[in-house]
């Protein structure tokens, strides 16, 4: 049982991430783990994220959306969570998935400010309107409440029931140019301050400028949330492209590609980083699919996206997104291309990645849940 629920802790933590570009909503952690009427449970059970971040899921009809998770730093020693959850959590702490604060105050409401992201909250926030004037726009603020077969969005603030983002403040789209140094050695969020020598700097420099969480401002000057220090100005922050894959009409998952490091998407890539597909994929197109198939590049300076295929059966571009057979164009085997607004990239019919905001889901949803793995006593739900 333990060693299941594991399994599923572990699915969770491929669904927390403070990286700007891939989370699709803000969540106080603390708040989330006690709804205990969502399954009748524990009276804090870190499951229960999971619970929330499936019916994100179900509402945005793609897999793998990630959440962007404040937390308390008191949880970490939260004597109502199992020993084995709070050594999860300690886990994302340490390596930066998750937000750890002493004070959160009203930080999951500047960093939804800040990013445009919807927020997932039970509070109602009065008061704050002012502040945050998004507060009473739909879908902004929902609140997940028992549902039949899972929980189901409502709202307490400003109505709608699907999430729904909006664009990221003025201030959040200056904060999130820059990249920036907290002086604290070893901060998981913004880099180490040089405390951990020459080569733990270097391990740190990869993750630390695409995927870097916004900064908090305190009397307008860019702070580091976890330290309460001034950040330092590291330069402009590294261009990215945001692509999706979408296998049979549905987004799988997203992925943010850097200047300074390509992607491999394939059945199986063996580099690290790269986008496996091989679990969505049926016999046939397991069979056509390299374990590498594509690469994709982002080049510097002028910021082209560059698709080259590294396949033994060959690929395909779909020009503007275009699925006329006559208008494929064949990209055989080592060969490169430049991709234009709305092309796809198509590894085998039905299997493409393109960028993300030119690729929606197309497809009724089925979810994949996080919680499949989860034994039926955690996942006890109230019955309609
Ligand atoms: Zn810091």
């Amino acid at each position: 049982m333990r060693f299941e629920i594991s399994k599923v802790l572990d699915a969770i933590e491929g669904r927390v991430c403070t990286d700007p570009a891939l989370a699709r909503a803000v969540v106080d952690l603390a708040e989330v783990i006690r709804w205990q009427n969502l399954d009748g449970g524990r009276p804090a059970s870190l499951l229960r994220l999971g619970m929330v971040i499936d019916a994100l899921a179900q509402q945005l009809g793609e897999d793998s959306v990630p959440v962007y998770a404040i937390v308390h730093r008191a949880l970490l020693s939260d004597a109502d969570l199992t020993s084995n959850e709070r050594m999860v959590v300690r886990r994302w702490a340490d390596d930066g998935l998750v937000e750890v604060l002493d004070h959160p105050g009203d930080r999951v409401l500047e960093v939804a400010d800040l990013l445009g992201l919807p927020v997932l909250s039970r509070g109602r926030f009065d008061g704050l309107s002012g502040r945050y004037p998004w507060l009473g726009q739909a879908g902004r603020v929902l609140a997940p409440v028992p549902g039949a077969g899972g929980p189901v969005f409502i709202a307490h603030v400003g109505g709608g029931q699907s999430p729904a983002s909006g664009s990221r403040s003025p201030v959040g789209a200056k904060l999130l140019a820059r990249q920036w140094r907290c002086p604290e050695p070893g901060c998981a969020l913004f880099g180490g301050g040089g405390g951990g020598g020459a080569f733990a700097d270097l391990a740190r420099v990869d993750r630390a400028p695409a995927g870097q969480p916004p900064p908090t401002l305190r009397n307008g000057v860019p702070t580091c949330p976890r330290h309460g220090v001034r950040l330092g100005d590291a330069g402009p922050r590294p261009r990215t492209e945001l692509l999706a894959v979408r296998i049979g009409g549905l987004v799988r998952r997203r992925f943010v590609l850097t200047e300074s490091q390509p992607v491999l998407v394939g059945r199986a890539p063996d580099s690290s980083g790269g986008i496996v597909l091989g679990q969505w994929l049926n016999d046939e197109a397991r069979r056509w699919i390299s374990r590498s198939h594509v690469r994709f590049e982002l080049r510097a300076g002028r910021g082209e996206l560059i698709v080259t295929d590294t396949s033994t059966n060959g690929s395909g571009v779909r020009p503007g997104g275009s699925m006329a057979e006559s208008d494929r164009i064949a990209l055989a085997p080592q060969q490169s291309r430049a991709l234009g607004e709305g092309d796809i990239v198509e590894l085998y019919p039905g299997v493409q990645v393109g960028r993300a905001d030119e690729l929606p889901s197309d497809a009724k949803f089925s979810p994949t849940s996080v919680m499949a793995e989860a034994p039926t006593m955690a996942m006890r739900l109230p019955r309609p």
